[in-house]
């Protein structure tokens, strides 16, 4: 069923039998999607998709107007995955004309994604507080693809003392690696070949890694001269962190994040490993 206004969302919840899992989205559903609802489906009798294209977490340059978006395509996908409501609100639903409050989430939030792109979390951290209010959701379902985004929901349930518990779901990747991802469209078909770069590096991270290379600044230069050897790429960040704090580390310490953010042409990717 799909459901388009607030009020209507808050009536149908009531009638939903708990525990409710629910998996936000922004639509231009991939397997990485799916998996997430697959999940939520497999763990609870009730299953709540949103398909909601949040303008206050894309910045002025960026492809908010052009981000791809096929909600006929989507509803057929979540109704073969037995979802109980997909909930497709208007912006202007989300964000009446006076709207004024904002979830901002501390450091967690600042780095990385949070430096390149300033402002994203907020806009994140805000509409998934007022999902999680429009839905009351007992159990939320968030990819590690996003790796920071799940620290900084984490960091938002605990600190706003938010009875929903967060579900991370591995990345789903295409047969060759790449993470899957609605900007994958983007790629023209030498571009996809490059972007292969990314889940590349990470590997070799993993590599050094597990035959005992422990210098941190030794994997980020072996990471940078593999992706600075393809052309169509250009780095944004490599980062080797604690996998909580985010902290840049000299040695890397498990459980540690291997994030990168790189543009491939004019489109901008990112992905992750854990190590240990
Ligand atoms: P998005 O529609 O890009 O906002 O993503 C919605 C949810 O799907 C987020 O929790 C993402 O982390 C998750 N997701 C996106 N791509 C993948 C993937 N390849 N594997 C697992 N989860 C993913």
């Amino acid at each position: 069923m799909v459901v388009e206004t607030i009020a209507d969302m808050k009536r149908l919840r009531l009638k939903l039998t708990e525990p409710v899992g629910f998996v936000p989205t922004m639509g231009y559903l991939h397997e990485g999607h799916l998996a997430l609802v697959r999940q939520a489906r497999a763990e609870n009798p009730s299953v709540v998709v949103s398909i909601f294209v949040n303008p206050t977490q894309f910045g002025q340059e960026e492809d908010f107007t052009k981000y791809p978006r096929d909600p006929q395509r989507d509803l057929a996908l979540l109704q073969k995955e037995r979802v109980d409501i997909v909930f497709m609100p208007s912006v202007d639903k989300m964000y009446p004309p006076k709207f004024k409050n904002w979830v901002e989430v501390g450091k967690v939030a600042e780095r990385l994604e949070g430096a390149s792109r300033p402002g994203h979390f907020r806009g994140v951290a805000t509409v998934v507080a007022r999902l999680f209010d429009i839905i009351q959701p007992d159990r939320a379902y968030f990819g590690q693809k996003d790796a920071q985004q799940l620290l900084v929901i984490k960091k938002m349930v605990v600190d706003l003392n938010l009875s929903v518990e967060i579900v991370a779901v591995p990345t789903v990747r295409e047969p060759d690696g790449l993470a899957m991802s609605s900007r994958n469209t983007y790629l023209n078909p030498e571009e996809r070949k490059a972007a292969l770069v990314l889940y590349q590096a990470l590997s070799l991270a993993q590599k050094l890694w597990s035959q005992g290379e422990k210098d941190a600044e030794r994997l980020r230069q072996e990471m940078t001269d593999l992706i600075q050897k393809q052309p169509l790429a250009e780095i944004d960040y490599i980062s080797i962190a604690d996998a909580e704090t985010l902290d840049e580390l000299d040695t890397v310490r498990p459980p540690a994040l291997v994030s990168l953010a790189v543009k491939i042409g004019k489109t901008r990717l990112i992905d992750n490993v854990v190590v240990g």
